[in-house]
Order: C-alpha cells, then sequence, then structure tokens
C-alpha cells in the first residue's frame, strides 16, 4: 500500500499557501479516500457524475466536491447544490442547462470555463478565440458564476510546451480579471491547472489551484 500521508505531505510542501489543492479521487477507494481525509484535505475532484454520486453518498458532508469532467447536460441535475465548483464548461449550452436546473433550485452555481489552450483535438474545453462570444452569450445567466479558468496541458515532458500553455491560460485568466467591471456574474478568483506530472510548472506560471490524483495515491 503506498503512503498516501508521505504523498500528500510532500506536495503541500511544494505548493505556495495560496494554492488550493484538489485531490483527484475518480478511481479510488473509499477506503484510500478517507485517508486523503484525515490529512485535512477536503478538496476532492471527480470526473464522473456516477461515481461523484456514489461517493458523495456515503462520505462526511463538509467535503467540498469538484467536478472535473465532461459533463453531460442530462446529468446536470444530479450535481447542482452537491457541488462547490465544476471546472469543465466548455459550451454555451451546458452553461444554460446548469443555470436552468440551479435556477429551479434556487441555487447559485460556481463554474470554471475549460479552456482547450493546446488546440489538441482530443481535449474538451472551448477555445481561446471562441471566449468572448461565449462571455457575452452566457452574460444574462443569474444562476451561474463564473469564478474563473480551467485547462489541461498536452501529455508532454517538454517544459517549454507546458510553460506556454499555463502561461497563455495565466494571461487570459488576468485580461478577464481586469475586465469584468459591471459584468456581475463573473467573479475571477481560481485558475485551476496543473496535474501530477505538471503541477510545478502550472503554479510557476500562476495557477492557484491544482488537481492531483496519481501522485497521492500512488
Ligand atoms: C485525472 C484528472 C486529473 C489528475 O490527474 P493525475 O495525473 O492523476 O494527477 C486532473 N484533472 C483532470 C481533469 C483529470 O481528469
Amino acid at each position: 500500500m503506498s503512503d498516501i500521508k508521505k504523498n500528500i505531505e510532500d506536495i503541500i510542501s511544494k505548493l505556495p499557501d495560496d494554492v488550493l489543492l484538489v485531490a483527484v479521487t475518480k478511481h479510488r477507494s473509499i477506503e484510500e479516500i478517507k485517508k486523503v481525509l484525515e490529512e485535512g484535505i477536503s478538496d476532492l475532484g471527480e470526473n464522473r457524475v456516477q461515481e461523484f454520486r456514489e461517493k458523495q453518498e456515503v462520505l462526511p458532508k463538509d467535503i467540498r466536491w469538484h467536478i472535473i469532467g465532461h459533463l453531460q447536460k442530462n446529468k446536470v441535475k444530479y450535481v447542482i447544490g452537491k457541488v462547490f465548483l465544476i471546472h469543465s464548461v466548455d459550451s454555451v449550452e451546458l452553461a444554460r442547462t446548469i443555470d436552468k436546473e440551479s435556477k429551479k433550485k434556487g441555487l447559485m452555481t460556481d463554474i470554471l470555463i475549460q479552456l482547450n489552450v493546446s488546440g489538441e483535438e482530443s481535449k474538451f474545453g472551448l477555445d481561446p478565440n471562441q471566449l468572448d462570444q461565449f462571455l457575452e452569450d452566457i452574460s444574462d445567466l443569474g444562476n451561474i458564476r463564473i469564478k474563473g479558468l480551467m485547462t489541461i496541458a498536452p501529455n508532454t515532458k517538454n517544459i517549454e510546451d507546458l510553460k506556454d500553455i499555463f502561461t497563455t491560460t495565466r494571461a487570459i485568466y488576468d485580461k478577464i480579471k481586469e475586465n469584468v467591471n459591471g459584468v456581475t456574474n463573473i467573479e475571477m478568483t481560481f485558475l485551476s491547472m496543473g496535474m501530477t506530472n505538471d503541477f510545478d510548472v502550472a503554479v510557476e506560471a500562476g495557477s492557484n489551484m491544482v488537481r492531483i490524483g496519481s501522485g497521492l495515491f500512488e
């Protein structure tokens, strides 16, 4: 059995205080997740709604759940009111569905816009060139709040390529943040980027939320 406690200590020691660790618990057992909670981590990320629901049912209620994977519109109703943040909003239709389901429940749902900065076809995410139009299209939605951006870097060890993706995303984040005056449903707070193999590069580029899975459990 791997030493989850030690893994967490190692990773935390590499993170500046203002960077939030989201422990990615997909495919992990309840027993393993409990070890993470024991270390004082209370932000957990899941990428599948079904798995999230099963775990949410049996784990403590004060966990802050993050949906980090591609979200289908017909699954939205199962997460509204139960999650802290949805990281993976990449279409106007999905944003509208989240807004509609939130409105039904009288809630405000916090979301991040997932950007596909690398342009890889295999990746979900909004093309950064479509971002201005996206923000305009959703500006009238009263039951979602855009809290920032999320991106997934390509699976590469090339530090320069990673840096490029992360600094580009950071620049887009800063630009929106500077220009939000008057837009009520945008409140740039979180820049979610960095996973086990690239979080150090992401943090250096200005990430304030890392999503780490294998590095905690293996
Ligand atoms: C699985 C996953 C992670 C964690 O990846 P690791 O390499 O295991 O740290 C982060 N973000 C998303 C969107 C994921 O699906």
